[in-house]
């Protein structure tokens, strides 16, 4: 038996093809997490005070994933957390595993409230109460995306998965794919671009952005992205659709707040000059 996660028909046939597997059958299921509210935020020119801030607002006291690019970076990240008031761990491929042990041990039972990682991180972890997931860089691939925000929301709630993005950030991805000599480098490339192109496409719902990636066919979610319940005409009503809808969304899920600054980051998002609505 081959069992993967999500992942494209490409994937999936060089799996069954490495196997040299000639006769099987092959069971898949849905890739949708409908409980994920997805998000694109744009990122200021400080991020590390952009997610403090963030988290202080609309996920005061709730737990949650913040992903980064670099080891540096969450161990700066959570420095810039606590000292805003937010109880941050930090974990990496250079701790050793005492340390590593320490800092996931003290998130998964809830003396720190926020997890600063990088992407390897989640191996064995298995928290199910993740209300938040920021990817404070750049994902290589809606693949890399949508397997760091797969960790949150396991209890079925509705789970707020934020990307903070801006063009520069592939810069940093860039020149470290043209340090590796590999062959799949031009595979990886072009995923990266469609990742781009996800966050660029303010017309698109993302919930079917990603599931077409995978190949599958899917509606627009309606109410669990920022471009579905995004379609609104003044400054005035946008704020006012976006609490409702957002409060309908709250009392079902039981997050205290998260109507009125989910309109807040809403608003913020829809007057951001760089966003490109494609047609
Ligand atoms: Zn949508």
């Amino acid at each position: 038996m081959a069992l993967t996660g999500t992942c494209t028909n490409r994937v999936q046939n060089k799996i069954i093809t490495t196997l040299q597997m000639e006769s099987y059958e092959t069971i898949q299921v849905t890739s949708s997490r409908i409980n994920l509210h997805l998000q694109i935020q744009p990122k200021t020119d400080k991020p590390k005070k952009q997610i403090a801030d963030f988290i202080n607002q609309p996920c005061q006291r709730q737990c949650g994933i913040v992903y980064c690019a670099r080891r540096k970076d969450t161990v700066d990240l959570a420095h810039e957390l606590k000292s805003a008031n937010i109880n941050a761990v930090f974990v990496h491929g250079d701790l050793n595993d005492l340390e590593r042990r320490k800092h996931e041990r003290a998130w998964t039972i809830g003396l720190a409230q926020v997890i600063c990682a990088t992407k390897s991180f989640g191996m064995g972890i298995d928290r199910k109460d993740e209300q938040f997931v920021l990817d404070m860089c750049f994902p290589e691939s809606i693949d890399d995306y949508y397997q760091g925000i797969g960790r949150a929301g396991r209890d079925g709630l509705l789970t707020l998965c934020t990307l903070f993005f801006k063009h520069e950030d592939r810069s940093f991805h860039l020149h470290n794919i043209l340090k590796i000599e590999d062959k799949d480098y031009q595979e990886h490339k072009y995923n990266m671009n469609k990742m781009v192109k996800y966050c660029d496409s303010g017309s698109s719902c993302h919930h079917r952005c990603i599931l077409s990636y995978f190949e599958e066919v899917s509606p627009e979610c309606e109410e669990h992205c920022d471009i579905c319940i995004g379609d609104i005409q003044s400054q005035k009503d946008c704020t006012i659709n976006a609490c409702q809808k957002f409060s309908g969304l709250s009392t079902k899920s039981g997050l205290s707040n998260f109507g009125v600054l989910s309109a807040e980051r809403h608003l913020m998002h829809t007057q951001f000059p760089s966003k490109v609505c494609l047609s």
